[in-house]
């Protein structure tokens, strides 16, 4: 029997499965009437068992920095709320009101849900990249996520640059955008905005980096 390779973790298997990336829970049954096809790729059962509550921690996050007006996804929050007492009071603890510009904007902190959410972001980019280029990332390529304004600062003339042309993808409806930043020294910045919120910034590396900056294949100083 021939054995089908996951897309997320390159590991072969005799039986995929079809994985919502980003996860269906973000889109609502109204939503999902009108974004019938949301991206799905085949993934291997242990890829694609993320526990609910990760699903839930994931859209929470998301549903409380995407602002919209009428948003169908701030209901689908205060639901999860409802039956989910211990995350609801974590919510309440963590949230911040600021104003800017004369607006109320909500801040959430997920603290203690900090690294769930990076972990299913970087599941998202993991599936975005096999999207665009038709490979496994973690075969060749290491990720990381880059907190945005350490990104922006080090970075910033590069990336400013680099973003005046960069060719922007999107899933979902353009729910979600995305593009990759090649930058001088091979890294590849992957970033990601959900509902045009929430962004994530990825630096996908070379594994074999350190070893052609050592053999000078590639140069720092340009
Ligand atoms: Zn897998």
């Amino acid at each position: 029997m021939a054995a089908l390779e996951c897309a997320l973790c390159g590991r072969f298997t005799e039986k995929l499965t079809k994985e919502h990336l980003p996860q269906k829970g973000l889109y609502s049954k109204e939503t999902r009437k009108i974004i019938p096809n949301l991206h799905t790729l085949k993934a291997c059962e242990s890829c694609n068992n993320g526990s609910s509550e990760q699903d839930e921690i994931f859209k929470v996050f998301i549903g409380l920095v995407a602002q919209q007006d009428g948003n169908e996804l701030l209901y689908s929050v205060s639901k999860t709320f409802d039956n989910n007492g211990k995350l609801k009071r974590s919510f309440i603890h963590n949230l911040q009101i600021e104003e800017r510009n004369g607006q109320k904007v909500r801040l959430w902190n997920a603290r203690e849900h900090t690294q769930i959410v990076l972990d299913s972001a970087e599941k998202c980019a993991k599936g975005l990249y096999f999207r665009e280029f038709g490979e496994v990332l973690i075969k060749s390529k290491s990720i990381s996520f880059v907190p945005t304004p350490f990104v922006y600062e080090k970075d910033k003339v590069e990336v400013e640059n680099r973003l005046k042309d960069a060719k922007w993808f999107s899933v979902n409806g353009q729910t979600v955008n995305y593009t990759f930043l090649d930058m001088k020294n091979t890294d590849t910045l992957i970033i990601i905005n959900f509902f045009s919120s929430a962004e994530f910034v990825f630096c996908i590396r070379d594994k074999e980096y350190s070893k052609k900056v050592h053999a000078g294949l590639i140069s720092l100083s340009q």
